[in-house]
């Protein structure tokens, strides 16, 4: 008999009760220190004490209206977002995953507009990951996610990134666009070097092609910038955002520039959840701290600290492990025992990790993770990889 939950998860047996910060609790009380943060999602750790407020103040207040209305917690952290990035207009939606639909349908409706309907082609790169809609694993397009759904939606074109050769190759008169990570989560925290991402925009201005920047894990402070791509000094035209910004509140966003967002007239979108008060309000709270550059320079110093740590780590177990890579907080470990077996050791050390492709573990900290809980984090790694090495 099928369970009553659709079974599309392998999920391990842990429940957790309560959250702190970095820490997991079962109702047994066993402490676990959360380097997964729901996949990069609690970037202020669980129960923030600004958070929870947020939430509960507009909890007491409004929960519901519809976009049939004003919203001004939806105005006010539209107002954030472009006043810290290069956009000049935000949607927000529930999950990266509609903001990938949206990315997509914008730059389509951008062409269309324009007299160019026929520029609706994007190029994707393998390894990617934009979601799980029919768009979304049309445009990862890897056969695990896409095996037995029927029709894909059409009109994309999968690249190995870094071929900036290929690339200009790709480009032909019925490209409209170009979709990337700057850095890849799912595919294994692969970061993109800041020259190929130069490299790119170079590309699409000299073709007048539209780039989208998939910031959804990336983005957020993960990286040490509010936003990934700032470390390469070049923007897209329009981004994808979800995970961090609503520190654990389902909300997406999708943010462009005026000139990209204006096929995206009265009526052409909508959502019945996106850009709710509830959240919204805790996106908002969730912007005061990482658009402070205090946070910012922590982060970074942080990341410091633990890639020092984890390259210790990774030295002293060479039969487990390979190699540390990523960006800021957003680390992975690619390993030299299966990845799922170093997060089961992790499990047994009472420290959560992430598995992603090409083998790696994914170490994604909430952002507000202290120096002392980085050295305990390693501490228990080292336990998970002691035990491997045992085996
Ligand atoms: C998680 C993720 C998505 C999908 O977001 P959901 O909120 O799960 O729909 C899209 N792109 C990237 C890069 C992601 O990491």
């Amino acid at each position: 008999m099928i369970p009553t939950l659709l079974p599309t998860y392998a999920r391990a047996p842990l429940s957790f009760v309560k959250g702190e910060g970095a820490w997991l609790i079962e109702a047994d009380g066993r402490r676990f220190l959360d380097l997964a943060a729901g996949i990069a999602v609690t970037a202020l750790g669980h129960a923030h004490p600004a958070l929870v407020k947020a939430l509960t103040d507009q909890a007491n207040a409004l929960w519901h209206t519809s976009n049939l209305y004003q919203i001004p917690q939806q105005q006010a952290l539209a107002d954030r977002l472009t006043e810290h990035t290069f956009a000049d207009t935000v949607f927000f939606t529930n999950s990266g995953t509609e903001a990938c639909e949206l990315a997509v349908k914008m730059a389509r409706k951008y062409w269309t507009e324009k007299g160019h309907p026929e520029k609706a082609d994007i190029i994707a790169f393998t390894g990617s990951f934009h979601g799980r809609s029919s768009a979304g694993i049309a445009a990862a397009g890897s056969e695990k996610m896409t095996k037995g759904f029927g029709p894909l939606l059409p009109g994309f074109v999968h690249l190995e990134f870094g071929d900036h050769d290929a690339l200009t190759a790709a480009i032909t008169e019925t490209t409209g666009a170009i979709i990337i990570e700057p850095v890849q989560g799912e595919g294994g925290i692969r970061p993109v070097p800041d020259q190929c991402l130069k490299g790119l925009r170079d590309l699409c201005d000299e073709h007048g092609i539209l780039l989208i920047f998939d910031e959804v894990q990336c983005g957020v402070a993960r990286t040490g910038k509010l936003f990934a791509h700032e470390w390469s000094g070049i923007t897209p035209d329009i981004m994808m955002v979800a995970k961090g910004i609503g520190g654990g509140f389902p909300i997406g966003a999708v943010l462009a520039t005026e000139a990209a967002a204006s096929g995206m007239t009265l009526g052409t979108h909508g959502s019945t959840y996106g850009g709710n008060p509830l959240g919204c309000a805790v996106g908002c709270a969730v912007m005061d701290h990482v658009t402070d550059p205090a946070f910012l320079d922590d982060v970074n110093r942080k990341a410091g600290l633990f890639r020092q740590k984890l390259e210790g780590l990774v030295a002293a177990h060479p039969d487990v492990f390979e190699e540390v890579r990523g960006s800021g907080l957003m680390l992975g470990i690619k390993c030299k025992a299966a990845n799922t077996d170093v997060v089961q050791a992790g499990y047994d050390a009472l420290v959560l990790t992430v598995p992603a492709a090409d083998n790696v573990v994914r170490l994604l900290p909430p952002l507000t993770i202290e120096d002392a809980e980085i050295a305990q984090a390693v501490d228990r790694l080292e336990a998970a990889a002691a035990s491997l090495s045992a085996a």
